[in-house]
């Protein structure tokens, strides 16, 4: 099953070899002992392996064929916009003017810098209809952080101790997280059953304690929130704010904005409708945009032109302050302005449009094999439900540890929580018809079998590495540095 390169970089190790040739240090050596606590000074040689060059190139390579991503295949998961990364984002990205430049270097040095960076404010607050965006974020979550501490100044700043924020039960898991870390109470608005938010219940929730309404439209079950210009004008009598959760904005570029829906705040994530790449915990960018009313309380540096000299502006009295080391991920924010910038207006269009086909023809296709509890045109995904499968004796998670074996990263299973065994499909607009095609084929062969000899699906995957792991304890406590399959697991340490 395993490679020759799949042990452990010190198993590899032999005495004396070495990949580099260093030159003979022409620096006198000096004696620090007595410049370092005792107990920090190290007693014998540092432990590193000594290997050949060749041998560290195939160990990273072999490391990294393990690895899937967009680059290798499929990879339908649901609200994380796995979409393609082009790689002319990274050339752009890797030029000198931008990649060998420092946060420290004084302002007329880096004029081009700023300029990208106070384009793509620009860009993005058309996109998103606000008056003003910061790129500072690093992540969705830390957007939405970053929006509620600005609802939060603000109603302060208006005499108000608004302490409640609402968030839909279909809400991605960070709304209520973001929104307890901001200091708020959170209050769930349940869903009805056609998937929206139930504006008869958000009418009996909200009142003049009522910070902010949180939402995603189209929200992670692919649904168009259809009635979001009566729910802004709820919580706007009410005295809140509106809140756009826009990770995903697969479905709206170019079609509308969440400024037309009526939203004070709006946050973005340009690693997944922008293109930069995501996933393994970052780094990301989640900028965020407000209305004019709420400009003063955007993080600070604020990126300003004055006349045609770019400037970065930390003289704002009731802003939060500053969110993030220096001016945010500027690697990513070259990525996603080379995307805006290639794409144009019409590009954007385009990407909705397909995005929405892409996932409709997809829903379509499997709709007649699984349950589909929202039968309504989608927008960007679509969420089916493993019930049909369950009285057979099979879940969720077995069709997806089943796609594994034909070489696809499965969808977003089990969320929403209001789905019973959900799958949550984003096939994005990247994707060719052949490859919805071999997927929907794809599926519909595991919903065959599961019919037939359910125990394919139950024994799955058969053909990766490692087979089933305990998904909780992997995520909790990993153990990063033994390949399970080739070591004895008694010999840990
Ligand atoms: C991904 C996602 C987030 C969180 O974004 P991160 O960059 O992972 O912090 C928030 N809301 C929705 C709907 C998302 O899909």
């Amino acid at each position: 099953m395993t490679t020759t390169y799949d042990s452990l970089i010190f198993e590899l190790s032999q005495p004396d070899r070495s990949g580099v040739d260093l030159p003979e240090s022409d620096v006198e050596s000096v004696d620090l002992s007595d410049k370092f606590p005792e107990h920090l000074i190290r007693e014998t040689e540092a432990e590193l392996p000594e290997i050949s060059e060749l041998q560290l190139v195939r160990h990273y390579t072999a490391l990294s064929n393990k690895n899937y991503g967009v680059d290798n295949g499929f990879y339908p998961l649901g609200s994380c916009t796995m979409k393609y990364n082009p790689k002319l984002n990274e050339d752009v990205a890797r030029l000198e003017g931008f990649s060998r430049i420092h946060p420290y270097q004084p302002e007329n040095t880096v004029q081009g810098a700023l300029q990208l960076l106070h384009e793509l404010q620009e860009d993005l607050a058309v996109i998103s209809g606000m008056a003003e965006v910061t790129l500072q974020p690093s992540a969705g979550a830390q957007g939405e952080w970053t929006g509620l501490m600005i609802a939060k100044n603000y109603h302060k700043h208006n005499g108000e101790n608004r302490s409640k924020v609402l968030i839909p039960d279909s809400a991605h898991g960070t709304n209520p997280a973001s929104a307890t870390v901001a200091g708020f109470d959170t209050v769930t608005i349940p869903s009805t059953k056609d998937g929206l938010v139930d504006v008869a219940e958000l009418k009996k929730l909200v009142d003049d304690d009522t910070a902010a309404l949180m939402l995603t439209n189209p929200n992670t079950l692919g649904l168009f929130e259809k009635d979001i210009v009566e729910i802004a004008e709820i919580v706007h009598e009410a005295g809140g704010l509106l809140y756009y959760d826009g990770a995903n904005a697969n479905a709206i570029l170019g079609k509308t904005t969440p400024g037309k829906m009526g939203f004070d705040i709006v946050h973005l994530n340009l690693h997944k409708t922008f293109t930069t790449p995501h996933g393994g915990g970052g780094p990301g960018a989640g900028p965020v945009g407000v209305t004019e009313k709420l400009i003063p309380y955007l993080p600070v540096p604020r990126i300003k032109k004055v006349q045609n000299h770019y400037v970065l502006d930390d003289k704002e009295p009731l802003s939060i302050g500053r969110v993030k080391g220096y001016y945010g991920n500027f690697g990513i924010l070259v990525r996603a302005y080379t995307y805006v910038r290639t794409m144009g207006a019409e590009g954007l269009q385009q990407v909705s449009e397909s995005a929405v086909l892409h996932a409709n023809y997809l829903k379509k296709r499997l709709e007649t094999h699984y349950e589909s509890p929202f039968p309504q045109t989608c927008k960007h995904e679509f969420v089916l439900s493993g019930s049909k499968q369950k009285k057979l004796g099979v879940r969720t998670l077995d069709i997806a540890k089943r796609l594994l074996d034909f070489g696809y990263h499965p969808p977003t299973i089990y969320f929403p929580l209001n789905v019973e065994e959900g799958l949550m499909i984003e096939p994005t607009e990247t994707e060719t018809k052949e490859t919805l095609d071999g997927f929907a084929d794809t599926m519909i062969q595991i919903a065959k079998e599961i019919e037939q000899d359910p125990n394919i699906v139950l024994d799955a995957p058969h053909t990766t590495i490692i087979g089933r792991l305990d998904e909780t304890k992997a995520s909790r406590k990993p153990v990063l540095r033994v390949p399970v399959t080739t070591r004895n697991l008694s010999n840990n340490s």
